[in-house]
């Protein structure tokens, strides 16, 4: 039985992220790989599902009995991808989607050359600063933050990985995701340029 792809999402807090991937986990067979994260749970989160909320004892346990095939840091908390899950779900022949930052994208590349890296772009720096507004469950400075922090990836994503989807239009973006996981050898449709203006009119909320 051949593997199944490891698929990485990642991009800017606020790009809608999740919206993508539960879209293409609904649409294909693949499955979400559950982090474990330092952070506290946001109101609606379900621990086991959202993410396995963990201390900063258990987090440094896994790191260091090499439970985790990547982690990082990000806005002050730690976030891991629990290596067992992943491996065993590949190896029965299933699709693999991890939501993740740029630091652990590069960690799983170098760790499964195999992998297939997709970034999200937001359509523009002020449409991603408005669905960080708009998602209301996040502190000014925070926002502040996370801005900060996108302006990194989205310079840093030009170089490194393999698949460049800009969520304008919800819809296009899921189906090009979807297309990456049935054939990761497809060149990127909106990798030549980031795009500073959008007029997509998606049928589910962009924000996440
Ligand atoms: P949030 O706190 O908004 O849920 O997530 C913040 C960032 O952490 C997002 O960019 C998300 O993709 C990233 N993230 C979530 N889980 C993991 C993980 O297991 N590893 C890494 N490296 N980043 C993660």
């Amino acid at each position: 039985m051949s593997e199944g792809t490891l698929l990485v999402v990642s991009g800017p807090s606020g790009v809608g992220k999740s919206s993508v991937i539960d879209a293409v986990l609904a649409e294909t067979n693949a499955r979400f790989s559950v982090s474990a994260t330092t952070r506290a749970p946001r109101s609606g989160e379900i621990d086991g599902v959202d993410y396995r909320f963990v201390g900063h004892g258990e987090f440094s346990d896994l790191v260091n009995s090499g439970g985790m095939l990547e982690w990082a840091e990000y806005g002050g908390h730690r976030y891991g991808t629990p290596r067992g899950p992943v491996l065993e779900i590949l190896g029965a022949g299933t699709h693999v989607i991890l939501d993740i930052e740029n630091d652990g994208a590069h960690q799983v590349k170098r760790a499964y050359p195999a992998s297939v890296l997709v970034f999200l772009m937001p359509p523009s720096r002020s449409e991603l600063e408005r669905r960080l507004r708009a998602r209301g469950d996040t502190s000014a400075a925070d926002i502040d933050r996370r801005l900060a922090v996108a302006d990194e990836q989205m310079i840093d994503a030009r170089d490194c990985y393999d698949h460049l989807v800009v969520n304008d239009d919800l819809e296009g973006a899921i189906s090009q995701v979807v297309s990456i996981l049935g054939d990761p050898a497809i060149p990127a449709a909106d990798s030549a340029a980031f795009p500073h203006t959008g007029s997509g009119s998606p049928t589910r909320s962009n924000t996440e």
